[in-house]
This record gives C-alpha cells, structure tokens and sequence, in this order.
C-alpha cells in the first residue's frame, strides 16, 4: 500500500546512508529500488560507472532473505565480496574457485539466512543441486548482472545465459532485475524474452558520457603518437592503453617506461600474483598506466581514470563504448584516445574469417566491425553516433567535445582513387591470376619497382604508376577506407585484397566514393585540435 511505500522508501535511504555512507541516490537509481523493493520485475541500463550495483544491493538489504546476484566475472567476486563485509554487509559467493569446505561454509550461511547478497556464477544454476540449495533457503530478489551475456548477437555470449529463465518459473514470487551498460535495442528485446520478464519496468539511463572527449587518430607510428598525446595532455596521470595482443602489450609498456612514463602491462599471459600487483597499483597509485589487453578494467572501480587509449581497433561499438567509459567516472574531463590505421582494417576482417565459429557468428561479427568502422570514418559527430548505434538521441548535432566537432574533416571524392586501386586489383587477378596485399597494391600504384614488383613483372601492368598524385599514406588510407564501406575486402591468412559485389559499381562508374580528407603525413601529436 502507499504507507508502505514510505516505509520502504525510507528504509532504502537508510540503508544508502548507514551502509554506504552516501548522501542520495543517483539518476535512475532511486527509482529502480523502490520498484524492485515493492516486488516489481526491472530491467535497467546504465552505463559503466552508472552506479548499477545499488539497484540490487539496497533491495537485498531492505528486503527479507538473501540477494542473489548471478555474475560471469568470477575473478572479480572475491573482491566484490570482500568489499561489502568491508561496510557490513553479510556477503558470500560460489564459484569453481572455492573448495569443498570454502563452499559448505557459504551454503550454510545461506540456509541459515544469515546472508544479505550471494554472488553466483551462471553455471552453477545448470546444477539440479544449485537449485535445491536455494530452494532451501529464502530470497529476497535475483539480480542478473551483465545481463547482456544472454544475448547471442552480443559480443559477450554465454550460453549459461539461457539457463537463467528458470529463476522466474521456479520462484515466480521473488523480484528479478536484470543489469547491463550494454544494449542496443536488438539486446533490449533478447534480454526481456530469454530471461522470460515481460512485465519488467525497464529503466534506461542516457548513455552519454559528456565529460569524456571523444578521439580518433590516423595511425602513423602508433607508439609514439601515444607518448606525445601522454605526454601533452595527460602527463602523471592515470590511464588505460589497451593493446590486441600480449606481445604488444609488453612492448608498449616497455617503450613507456623507457621515456619516462610509469606504466605497467596487464594481460593472461602474467601469472596470477603479477596482475594482482599491477592492478592493486593501478588503483592505489595517481598517476599509473596499465598497458593491456581487453581483459583489464572489467568491474574495476578507479573514478579518476583520466584517459582510455587503443592502439587497436575495437572489436565492436559495445566493446569500445565499455573500455573507454572506465574514463572519467569522476565526472572530471577524460580523453578517450585511438590511433586507428589499415592494419587494423586487415587484421580484424582476417581474424573473424580464420578463426573460430559458424557462418552466422562470422556474419555477426562482420556486423560489429562494420559499425566499429563507420565510427572510425563518420565525419560526423562521434558521440552523436556512439549514442544511435545505442539507440539514444543525441542533445544536439554538435556535441563540440569530440575531434570531428572540434576540427571537421573534409572530404574529398575519391571515386577516380577507388577506381585505380580496384583497377589493380582486378588487373592482378584477372590477368595474372594473382592476389596482393595493400603493401603491393600501393607499390604498384606508386611505380615503385621494388624486389617483389620486379619479382611478379608488376612494373608491365597497365596501371602500374598511375597513382603518383599520391603518397603511400594516401594510398593506405583510401584502401582502409574502401574496406571500411565494404568496397573492398579481405582473404585468407595474408591480408590479400580482392573485389566485393559492391566494388562493380565503382568501376562502372555507378556510384561517387567520397572519402575522409587525411593529413598527408598523420600528425604524430594531437591531431584534434581543442581548445
Ligand atoms: P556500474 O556497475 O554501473 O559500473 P557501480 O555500481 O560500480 O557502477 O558504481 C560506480 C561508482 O559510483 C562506485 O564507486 C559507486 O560506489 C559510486 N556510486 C554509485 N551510486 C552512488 C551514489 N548514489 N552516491 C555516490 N556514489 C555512488
Ligand atoms: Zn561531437
């Protein structure tokens, strides 16, 4: 009834104040509680920082029994944990890195209900013993963070995911919230059906992050474009670089060290104890760089994050969105910072064709790196375009904090460029039987007659040296970028270019190719401009 709202209403913020020592709830937060505390089903995202966690601790403190919050970062739940016996809170967790009595401790609690909130891992509730355990026991709501797992066009797919929707038939009577920063409304939708919560209130932050500066450099010489933006612009500060592979990973660090700048490497490459440290002094430290793989910040908590760099492409917009938004919790001005370049174009169409998965799964994948790239090339505003991949409205066209508000691009029509490299590359297939890289494709445009030109007689090509208005830069950056459109594509292990269905419509002179106008030679500082 209305009384008992109040009551409720107020024990919510009773235990905000006395648990969490905080002054008021933030944004959505306060609503979702009072809904998910009256016994009503939620549905929330919230960016990363959004304060997502007291949506479901708060009503596992005011409610009757135990919180059970389903998580896939098992790393993580040790210590969450040891956070919240930190404040008082009486929490506990099961997962495969427990042992026997570890685990026999916990359940007792549970049944006893001297436990406010268990951490789960998805998989223990595919076990018949999981379920009669806490059908034993009394819960008092089932939180499902990272609620996007569930979903299959995600790129965070855990089949244990679908497991989940047993939680509503088997305890129809105890509230469920589902928790994501991740969610385009194609998730939204998966999200309500797998987990089977049709009448949730669905509580949907703005995912715009104003405070951070949105950033994407052509990649020239990608270490040290990084040192001269770290050094320019966020020199003692704490950062994150997140490199694709570990090998790269160690060498960046290295090279940031080497030139004065503190910085760690973090990837499953170092053994467990080395993490441990470099993360610990990652966020006890000011002024620490973590140089890592994706792996690094999932769940961490450091609010003065001043920048997010990649020195590679994303997988997709989810991902990129996640990664940089460990910038700026604090509110306070943070750069999100990319040096992207044709490699990256290669390398990531190369992987999704070589490795693992069905055709479905590449398609998919194809589908998250075609967004990734129009957001590397838009000329548009960036954050207006992060905000509609989420399905978000932007406050404005301009939103003035990104580097294509702050210095337009030009364009320039490219279509007489696309048609000479196409040219070449149907020339080499279609009268040598051969496919190239881009390194050749350029060479040959350029009349360069270098071993491998000389090697193949490609100087006896027609369209050898009809590309001299050029310079190899140029040259790299319209092939990146007629692959980013789909007019040109990637095969096999050796990055080899060929034709796409699109491609025949520009060489038959069917469609303008108007492209991103480069620097000659990319800047190797800031290439943004500001203030
Ligand atoms: P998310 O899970 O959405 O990424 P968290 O729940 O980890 O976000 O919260 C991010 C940070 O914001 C944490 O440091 C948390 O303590 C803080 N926070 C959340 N809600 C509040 C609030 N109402 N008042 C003050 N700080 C808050
Ligand atoms: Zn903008």
């Amino acid at each position: 009834g209305v009384a008992g709202m109040a009551v409720t209403d107020s024990e919510a913020l009773a235990a905000l104040h006395r648990v969490f020592g905080y002054e008021s709830f933030r944004g959505e937060q306060e609503a979702v509680v009072d809904h998910v505390i009256a016994g009503g089903d939620a549905v929330v995202l919230m960016p990363t920082g959004g304060g997502k966690s007291l949506c479901y601790q708060i009503p596992a403190l005011v409610r009757p029994g135990t919180g059970v919050v389903v998580s896939p970062l098992i790393a993580l739940m040790q210590d969450q944990v040891d956070a919240l016996r930190a404040l008082g809170v009486r929490a506990g967790f099961m997962n495969s890195t427990q042992d026997f009595d570890e685990r026999r401790t916990v359940e007792a609690e549970f049944l006893a209900g001297e436990l406010d909130l268990l951490y789960l891992a998805p998989e223990r509730l595919r076990l018949d013993s999981s379920l009669d355990l806490l059908s034993r026991g009394k819960i008092s709501v089932f939180a499902i963070d990272e609620a996007h797992c569930v979903s299959q066009w995600g790129h965070d797919f855990r089949p244990d995911y679908l497991t989940l929707s047993v939680l509503g038939e088997r305890w129809p009577d105890v509230p469920r919230i589902a928790l994501t920063a991740t969610a385009t409304d194609a998730t939204h939708r998966e999200i309500t059906e797998r987990l089977g919560m049709p009448d949730a209130r669905h509580f949907v932050a703005s995912f715009d992050r104003p405070n951070i500066q949105y950033r994407i450099v052509p990649k020239a010489d990608p270490r040290k474009q990084l040192l001269a933006f770290l050094r320019e612009e966020h020199a003692g500060e704490a950062g994150i670089v997140y490199c694709l592979s570990r090998n790269s990973v160690d060498k960046t660090a290295e090279f940031l060290s080497r030139n004065g700048i503190e910085a760690v490497p973090y990837h499953a490459g170092l053994d467990a104890g080395t993490r441990a440290a470099h993360q610990a002094r990652f966020l006890r430290e000011e002024g620490l760089v973590v140089v890592a793989t994706i792996a690094f910040g999932m769940g961490i908590d450091k609010p003065d994050v001043r920048f997010v760099a990649h020195l590679d492409l994303p997988k997709s917009v989810e991902g990129y969105y996640q990664e940089t938004g460990r910038a700026g919790r604090d509110g306070l001005p943070s750069t999100a910072w990319m040096a992207y370049g044709l490699n990256d174009v290669v390398q990531q169409r190369k992987l999704i064709q070589t490795g693992e998965g069905d055709e479905a799964f590449r398609r998919r994948a194809g589908q998250h790196l075609d967004a990734m790239l129009a957001l590397c090339e838009t000329v548009h505003c960036r954050r207006a375009g992060l905000l509609a991949y989420f399905g978000q409205e932007p406050s404005g066209e301009n939103c003035g904090n990104c580097d294509t508000c702050l210095a337009p691009p030009e364009t320039w029509d490219g279509t007489v460029a696309a048609q000479k490299v196409l040219s070449t590359v149907v020339r080499l297939q279609r009268e040598r039987g051969q496919k190239f890289g881009a390194v050749q494709i350029v060479d040959i445009l350029l009349g360069r007659r270098t071993a491998k030109v000389i090697q193949f007689d490609h100087d006896q090509l027609s369209v050898f040296g009809i590309g001299e208005e050029l310079s190899e830069a140029q040259w790299r950056g319209v092939i990146r970028q007629l692959l980013a459109q789909g007019l040109l594509a990637v095969e096999g292990d050796y990055g080899t270019l060929v034709l796409t269905e699109a491609s025949g419509s520009v060489l038959r002179r069917e469609r303008e190719v108007p492209l991103r106008k480069e620097p000659e030679k990319p800047a190797v500082s800031r290439a943004g401009g500001g203030s």
